[in-house]
């Protein structure tokens, strides 16, 4: 077992792959013209592709976690099939296994998920106010989600992750009802910071910082910080009184880069060593996968050969901006 460590000896243990960039919404801080580009199905990584690259990382590079986002994970077809596929390594080589979704597509398969080994669920929720919910992702489906929320909570996918993406003038006028809402659940709301993606007009009056928003809520809540063996991606509060818990995603205005073990694997198959690696520096997978007669030991020694060409930190925003076909939809976030 190798572990997948880079020149600032952090352990890369948690990969995140987008399983397609296909996706039934269009959110305004991922595609907000729904008109991003659409991969081919011969582009993205096939069940079969996906299935060995995750027993390559799993088995051989010490992958602890697997996080499967989209566009929408849920979208994909036979995704349940997929899981059932997974769940027999999964028992003999144990991980977590998460899944992000906008929860529009969850209700009819979230039993089947947990039976076939989902550990843990986030879902995008970005207004509680049925218009806005549309204005911010082109669907009329609050309720739908909702009732994912609450089918989450009482399947015992608690704490259930909300993730909510806030953008000042869209919905930073909910963040107190959020708090509300969840406050006596076992719900972990995350508040994460507007980030820029190609396509996705991010600007700096519509950003909003996470101090900002801990602000608010402390003038009416008592928040508890909640202290990890290593500081990951959020910093973690405690709702004073109350059950729920608060996360703040600070990548913008405080990043969590040092500590980094996060890796990617875009649908179309291109590893990422970091969210905002440039296409460019991408490195293709789905070649080697495709290549007759590459071994698992060529793939491994590739990927962990990689490693030495992350960077420390993510580029500050100006750099950010001028990254090309950078978008959320095909990375998955
Ligand atoms: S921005 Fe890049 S380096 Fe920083 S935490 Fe995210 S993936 Fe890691």
């Amino acid at each position: 077992m190798i572990q997948l460590v880079d020149k600032f000896e952090r352990v890369h243990d948690y990969l995140r792959i987008s399983l397609t960039d296909k996706c039934n919404l269009r959110c305004l801080y991922c595609n907000p013209d729904g008109d991003l580009e659409k991969l081919l199905h011969s582009q993205i990584l096939s069940y079969d592709e996906l299935t060995r690259l995750i027993r390559i990382f799993v088995s051989r590079l010490g992958t602890k976690k697997i996080r499967l986002t989209g566009g929408e994970p849920l979208a994909r077809k036979d995704i349940v099939k997929f899981f059932e596929t997974l769940s027999q390594f999964k028992k003999e080589n144990p991980f977590q296994l998460c899944v992000t979704t906008n929860g529009t597509l969850l209700e009819d398969k979230i039993e089947q998920l947990k039976h076939h080994g989902l550990d843990k669920i986030n879902i995008s929720l970005d207004s509680l106010q049925r218009e806005r919910f549309e204005k911010i992702t082109g669907q009329d489906s609050l309720e739908t989600v909702l009732r994912s929320v609450d089918l989450a909570e009482s399947l015992g996918f608690t704490p259930v992750k909300i993730n909510v993406v806030v953008m000042r003038g869209i919905n930073d006028d909910e963040v107190l009802d959020f708090i509300e809402f969840a406050k006596d659940r076992m719900i972990n709301i995350r508040f994460i910071e507007f980030m820029p993606f190609s396509e996705n007009k991010w600007s700096e009056n519509s950003f909003i910082s996470y101090q900002e928003l801990k602000n608010i809520i402390s003038e009416r809540y008592e928040l508890k910080e909640l202290h990890h063996e290593i500081q990951r991606v959020a910093k973690d509060f405690k709702i004073q009184n109350h059950k729920a818990t608060v996360s703040f995603i600070s990548s913008i205005s405080n990043h969590f880069c040092g500590s980094c073990n996060r890796l990617r694997i875009t649908s179309s198959g291109k590893l990422k060593l970091c969210l905002f690696t440039p296409i460019n520096e991408e490195l293709d997978l789905r070649k080697l996968l495709r290549s007759p007669g590459v071994s698992d030991d060529e793939i491994v020694r590739f990927i962990n050969n990689s490693l030495d060409r992350k960077n420390f930190q993510h580029p500050d925003v100006g750099e950010l901006l001028k990254l090309e076909k950078n978008n959320m939809l095909a990375i998955g976030g």
